[in-house]
């Protein structure tokens, strides 16, 4: 089955007289007997296991279901020995540089920050020895492409793995696992449940093997989705591709009228033929996401004012949902690495020239 086909099978198919629809599962507990498949929750439980069918399937690997998409992050980390080198980004997404920060500072982990999108820096950054290389691709908020299957192939060669969290891309613009990392990271939260609603995360590891030891560590930490959750989660996938693709429709078309627009500096978009990662992104993605970012005058004045300029898009943070967000991501402290003057659209299935007219009129108040 092709990738949409099995986005609306979600992971179950009933027979006759079975729902047709996935069904919430709220029990942790469950009767023990001779054939009995499941025990408690916290192992497994249907409606969880649904989810990862399905995203399993999509991405081509095993797949475990976490609370989060930090949960996810974490579980992977903690698969480390003490003091285990980790390769990572510059730019990604901020929550994940802050773990690993922290762990570097504790002495936990040993990381060695480089530009991700730089292969000679990323290579020569795992050098002789390393144990783990994070990737993210396409990057939070600047939109910058990894070319995964370059750094698995130097990963690989000092027997270091590489996780590629590539929540921006989803299973359905890019097959992380076929292009040569060993496990991806979704944050479910954001396109995979798709409605803003649900905080979620998975990691889908290319062997079976590995999956097992994540599933067990999520047993003995606890990190489980909620039933609930998983559900949404699994509602959002079944219209994932169709939302992708209007949602990925907007945002090129957005990202072609900024970049006509004397008002705005640069566009961030791979799509964009100028973009310093397209012809990696048009060779390893089969599309280039909804993930548009814009600088627009000097320092945080004028983004700002973008911000709250809008009327139809909505000023807050977060990605992937149906509605289309701008945030200025440098608002935060800890995103000094990103410009100031820069704009993250997370666009949406709306109307697109709503959404133009909208973000026309923001940018012409500024
Ligand atoms: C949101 C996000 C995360 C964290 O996921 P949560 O579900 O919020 O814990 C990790 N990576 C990326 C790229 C994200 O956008």
């Amino acid at each position: 089955m092709r990738p949409e086909t099995i986005c609306v099978e979600a992971g179950y198919r009933g027979e006759t007289g079975d729902p047709v629809a996935p069904t919430l599962h709220l029990s942790t507990t469950y009767h023990q007997g001779e054939d009995g498949t499941y025990e408690y929750i916290r192992e497994a439980s249907p409606t969880i296991e649904a989810f990862e069918r399905v995203i399993g399937t999509l991405d081509g690997g095993h797949a475990v279901a976490f609370a989060s998409g930090m949960a996810a992050t974490t579980a992977v980390l903690d698969g480390l020995r003490p003091g285990a080198r980790v390769v990572a980004p510059e730019i990604g997404y901020l929550g994940v540089r802050e773990l690993l920060a922290e762990r570097n500072e504790t002495g936990l982990l040993d990381v060695t920050v480089v530009d991700g999108t730089d292969t000679g820096a990323t290579v020569a950054a795992i050098g002789e020895s390393c144990d783990l290389v994070w990737a993210e691709t396409p990057n939070n908020p600047m939109v910058g492409i990894t070319d995964v299957a370059a750094v698995a192939a130097a990963a690989h060669d000092v027997g270091a793995k590489l996780a590629v969290d590539a929540t921006l891309a989803t299973p359905l613009l890019q097959r992380t696992l076929e292009l040569g990392a060993d496990y991806t990271v979704h944050s479910a939260t954001k396109y995979l449940a798709g409605h803003a609603d649900s905080l979620l995360g998975v990691v889908v590891a290319k062997d079976a093997a590995d999956r097992e030891v994540l599933a067990a560590r999520r047993n003995s930490t606890g990190a489980v989705p909620g039933p609930f959750e998983v559900y949404l989660g699994l509602r959002g996938v079944r219209t994932l591709a169709l939302r992708m693709e209007r949602s990925q429709a907007n945002a090129a078309e957005l990202a072609r009228r900024l970049d006509e627009h004397p008002a705005v500096n640069r566009v961030l978009y791979p799509g964009l033929p100028d973009h310093p990662g397209h012809e990696l992104a048009s060779r390893q993605m089969t599309g280039f996401g909804a993930i548009v970012s814009f600088e627009i005058g000097e320092g945080a004045e004028a983004a700002d004012a973008v911000c709250a300029g809008v009327r139809v898009i909505s000023n807050a943070t977060s990605l992937g949902g149906v509605e289309t967000l701008v945030e200025r991501r440098a608002r935060y402290p800890e995103e000094a690495i990103v410009p100031d003057n820069l704009v993250r659209v997370s666009v949406g299935i709306e109307h697109i020239e709503d959404l133009w007219a909208d973000l026309e009129r923001a940018i012409a108040a500024t």
